[in-house]
Formats: structure tokens, C-alpha cells, sequence
């Protein structure tokens, strides 16, 4: 089954057959998950599902955004 990212217009979502990068659920993690939830509707522009999954790419972004609000 193939999983893809839940960014929209993700560049990743496009060659959909290769698949090169890798893919990351969003945490179960109360306080975590609705952080990322943030995030991605600031991104996406809608509200995704908490079972939906997230590119290395967008992961990256994720845990710099982390970062930045501890410090
Ligand atoms: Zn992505």
C-alpha cells in the first residue's frame, strides 16, 4: 500500500513510482500532534487527518519549527 505525503502540492506526491524518500506518521503524541497539525494547516491551508503521513521533507521542517518555539 502506498502512502503519500499529506502536504498538498507536495513534490513528493507527484512521481508517485519511485518512491525516494521516506514517509512519517504524525505523532501520537497529544501536545506533538497538534503542533504538527498547526503547522500543516498554516502550509496546507486545511486540516489533515492525525492518520495521515508526512514527507522527510516537510518532517525537517517540522522539528526546526520545534526547535524555534523551545528556544
Ligand atoms: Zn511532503
Amino acid at each position: 500500500m502506498f502512502h503519500k505525503c499529506c502536504i498538498f502540492n507536495c513534490e513528493n506526491n507527484k512521481d508517485v513510482k519511485e518512491k525516494k524518500f521516506s514517509l512519517f506518521l504524525i505523532p501520537k503524541d497529544i501536545k506533538l500532534r497538534n503542533k504538527w497539525l498547526k503547522i500543516i494547516l498554516k502550509i496546507n491551508g486545511k486540516v489533515v487527518k492525525p492518520t495521515q503521513r508526512i514527507c522527510e521533507k516537510h518532517f525537517i521542517l517540522m522539528i526546526f519549527k520545534d526547535l524555534i518555539h523551545v528556544g
